[in-house]
């Protein structure tokens, strides 16, 4: 059984993690099976650093024809939370990927876990600790110190055991007593040092309630639920390199031969400039309401992706875009833009929406006239497919197509110039109206009325500079629409060492648009659409949105524009 790739893994050159993988099946190792995982701590929302774990994870299971758990690691009682497990969920099915039968949990192995730190504890390999966090601290060493052992390191096994049970039952308070592994207190990995498997912690547990009040740490429960699910690749990100002789001593103490011994794998983690993906600070930003929540279109979540318009082929092709690394580097955040922008480009209709809307009146058109033109939906289509608009005499410009006294290059409207109305008719300009501040109220026209769009006609092919996007004022629904720019001006908010990540907020990351005018094929809109505004970017409707007051997203604007910003 030797060919169990599939064609996209043979097809592309493989990644380090697939050159180990195919090796382990060539050697026929865990009987050629691949088993991965993804095992989040449920306290917060994935962002798009999760979302590379999970394409890589459930990616490999997929192409090898192996298996992917999901597995929450919820060994940290205080910050977890049910809400969070769910949205997890959501965003991994959303991506696309399908976890292994149910569920799992770390906390469903809590008694086998603690088995097996009785039997580290019989082995003699395990003790109970009384040193404070501050003794324990000092005694620790520094990685050009060594540490000192502890004054109970010696104590019998069955005290151990005894005082190991007596820590379940409850009957110590928090910090008083910890179980430690007996590896080496001078060993120059800092983690080698006596590393604590279990702490007291008096608290309720998001699924166990108060079964428990002793917790294993991350370190010991985390390669034993490797080792207990049969998983035989374990990826994971790069500062668990220096633990794997910890995740691999505990093997050692448990393993049984005839069983799967899961391999830890580490992978450069995913960073992106302009934004920060530590789940403490998004949960800050969330908290001190610098952003709407955790879904607010300018996070780096999923959940605020999706709601920003993001597709799941998007973040997958991201994803694939930027590999797997060994060494830690930061992706340009235009490359995301780059893949979303491709895959709308595909699947969105063009429509027509003004979003600084001036009047424009076509003057030699009949009042009580409307036609129907007609509109190619999407240029990309292999077979086109068309839809209608009303054309009439009162429409809806962008402001910023007209000039009254416009430069040369200035290929939009002017007075006397001439422009194609998109799909409809060529105009001129013959004149505007003011207010009393000066602000254009009215910009008046004239049409060539052999010019429209496709027909036939010899005006209709005449050539002018401008085309404009446009709506009829009559037919015209409201939309607020919301622009979004990057949440921080900062290429790495959170690297600079004398001031707070937050002091590069970017105070213009959202520009509310309430009085935005709509071409009517809109009205039906629902949540999530996806389409192009002509001219102006790829646009969703956005989760508050509603039949009558419909809520629109700039997922991106057509072109980059952020370099030329600077
Ligand atoms: P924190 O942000 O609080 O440090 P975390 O990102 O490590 O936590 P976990 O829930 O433990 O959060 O992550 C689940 C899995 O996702 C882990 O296997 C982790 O290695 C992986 N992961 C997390 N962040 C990234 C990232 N930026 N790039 C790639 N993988 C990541
Ligand atoms: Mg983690």
């Amino acid at each position: 059984m030797k060919e169990t790739t599939n064609n996209t893994a043979e097809d592309k050159k493989r990644n380090f993690i697939e050159q180990i993988i195919e090796e382990d099946i060539q050697n026929n190792k865990n009987e050629a099976k691949v088993h991965t995982r993804f095992p989040p701590e449920p306290n917060g929302y994935l962002h798009i650093g999760h979302a590379k774990s999970i394409c890589l994870n459930f990616g490999l299971g997929k192409n090898y024809k192996g298996k992917t758990n999901l597995r929450f690691d919820d060994t940290n009682p205080e910050k977890e939370e049910t809400e969070y497990v769910e949205s997890i969920k959501t965003d991994i099915q959303w991506l696309g990927f399908d976890w292994n039968e149910q569920v799992l949990f770390t906390s469903d192995y809590f008694e086998q876990l603690y088995e097996m730190a009785v039997t580290i504890i019989q082995k003699g390999n395990a003790y109970v600790c009384e040193l404070s966090a501050e003794e324990l601290s000092t005694q620790r060493g520094t990685p050009t110190q060594p540490g000192q052992e502890s004054p109970y390191r010696n104590r019998s096994v069955e005290e151990n055991l005894d005082l190991f049970e007596r820590m379940r039952n409850g009957e110590f308070e928090n910090g008083k007593m910890m179980l430690r592994a007996k590896i080496d207190m001078t060993s120059p990995n800092m983690h080698m040092r006596d590393p604590i498997m279990y702490r007291i912690r008096h608290v309720e547990h998001h699924r166990t309630g108060n079964q428990w009040c002793i917790y294993p740490m991350y370190d010991f429960a985390h390669g034993q639920s490797d080792y207990i699910e049969g998983i035989t690749h374990s990826v994971c990100t790069l500062e668990f390199e220096i633990h794997r002789p910890l995740y691999d001593w505990f093997l050692d103490q448990v393993a049984d031969e005839s069983k799967v011994r899961p391999q830890q794998i580490e992978f450069a983690r995913l960073n992106l400039n302009y934004t920060v993906m530590s789940k403490r600070k998004l949960l800050q930003l969330v908290q001190e309401n610098h952003v709407s929540g955790w879904d607010d279109p300018r996070m780096p979540t999923i959940s605020g992706l999706r709601r920003r318009g993001y597709t799941p082929e998007s973040i997958r092709n991201f994803a694939e875009t930027v590999g797997v690394a060994r060494r830690n580097g930061v992706s340009d955040v235009a490359l995301l833009e780059y893949s979303i922008r491709e895959n709308l480009n595909k699947r969105s209709a063009r429509v027509m929406a003004v979003l600084d809307p001036v009047k424009l009146v076509i003057e030699n058109y009949p009042e009580d006239k409307t036609e129907t033109v007609r509109t190619e939906n999407n240029p990309e289509e292999e077979t086109p497919t068309y839809r209608e608009l009303p054309f009439d005499r009162e429409l809806y410009i962008e402001r910023a197509d007209f000039m009254e006294n416009p430069p040369r290059k200035f290929f939009r409207l002017g007075i006397d110039r001439e422009v194609r109305l998109k799909s409809a008719y060529i105009i001129k300009c013959v004149g505007v109206e003011k207010d009393s501040d000066g602000n254009i109220t009215l910009i008046r026209c004239t049409y060539d009325q052999d010019s429209l769009s496709g027909s036939g006609t010899e005006a209709s092919k005449r050539k002018v500079k401008g085309t404009l996007h446009w709506v009829s004022v009559k037919h015209a629904i409201n939309a607020e629409v919301r622009l979004y720019d990057r949440l921080f001006s900062d290429e790495s908010p959170d690297s600079n060492k004398e001031k707070d990540f937050k002091e590069f907020i970017n105070p213009n990351s959202l520009e509310i648009r309430k009085e935005c005018k709509l071409e009517p094929s809109l009205a039906t809109a629902l949540v999530g659409d996806k389409v192009q505004f002509q001219r102006l970017g790829y646009f969703c409707v956005d989760t508050d949105s509603a039949p009558n007051a419909l809520i629109f997203n700039r997922t991106v604007p057509l072109r980059d524009s952020w370099s030329k910003k600077k």
